[in-house]
């Protein structure tokens, strides 16, 4: 993606802005079948007394992407809805939705930070870096991310794939949680996988990440071998884990999510071992 963050608007930009606008977590959007676009100047223009809060988020190939929120009032402009990022997953361009979700963090990072934590006095944004400052105690804020491991466990030619009872009917996925203060990845992974279903395991492998912006984690996806154990689902969080041969496969969560590629890449990985030995 050919994006620079920035927190103004430089002297010199040249394409059309892009306006991310958001009310509550929901994005003002073309209310249309087909692909979803962003508003232009004349609709934001229509809305322009709501607006509360607005911050520059970086420049697309010359294009400035702001982010701005309106009050809970505002209403859509005709032909506009406002959709929550969820909903646009294959009905928006991954660029868009990628910088939706980026706008989506920075904008509700600065709406829960007015105050300091430690003193209670109003803070300021800065201008020089993305962190809001208390003038009283010199407390600096900067935008909170929440990193999320993600194992995809492997057992010759099985996947261990679990179900999260808030996750839609039939959908089965890779052991996810967040990191805890103090803790590497591989170690949130291990006690994750621990907890959460009983087993042990290694060789544990980076895959990729991905912001997901729900609220503010980035998943961090690695691949890893069982070594141990037998499955006992933690109760409340997993309501039934199971080995799924790639020839049986449940439902998968959506396209756009790391768990799905991660999944659909190391079933292609074991296909290529599989015709290797044989
Ligand atoms: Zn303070």
């Amino acid at each position: 993606m050919d994006f620079q963050p920035l927190l103004e608007v430089p002297k010199q930009s040249t394409g059309e802005p892009l306006w991310f606008i958001f009310q509550g977590s929901q994005l003002l959007v073309t209310q249309s079948e087909g692909p979803v676009k962003l508003p232009d100047d004349a609709v934001l223009a229509q809305l322009a007394t709501g607006i509360v809060r607005r911050h520059v988020i970086g420049q697309l190939k010359g294009s400035i992407c702001h982010g701005l929120e309106v009050d809970s009032h505002a209403l859509p402009p005709a032909g506009y809805t406002f959709s929550g990022l969820r909903s646009l997953f294959g009905r928006a361009d991954e660029v868009l939705l990628a910088l939706a979700g980026r706008a989506l963090q920075i904008i509700d990072w600065d709406r829960t930070h007015l105050y300091c934590g430690r003193c209670g006095t109003p803070t300021e944004l800065r201008t020089h870096e993305r962190a809001r400052f208390c003038p009283a105690c010199q407390l600096v804020v900067y935008p909170r991310i929440a990193p999320v491991v993600m194992g995809l466990i492997m057992r010759g030619d099985e996947l261990l794939l679990a179900r999260s009872p808030h996750f839609a009917p039939g959908v089965y996925s890779a052991i996810a949680g967040y990191c805890e203060p103090g803790e590497s990845l591989e170690m949130a992974l291990m006690r994750e996988i621990r907890e959460e279903v009983g087993l042990e395991v290694r060789d544990i492998q980076y895959f990729k990440s991905q912001s997901w912006p729900f609220p503010h984690s980035l998943m961090v996806a690695f691949t890893c071998q069982y070594h141990s154990g037998l499955i006992s689902p933690q109760p409340g969080e997993i309501e039934d884990a199971r080995w799924f041969s790639s020839e049986a496969l449940p439902l998968l969560p959506h396209p756009v999510s790391i768990a799905r590629q991660l999944i659909e890449a190391t079933l292609l990985l074991m296909k290529s071992r599989h015709h290797a030995l044989h």
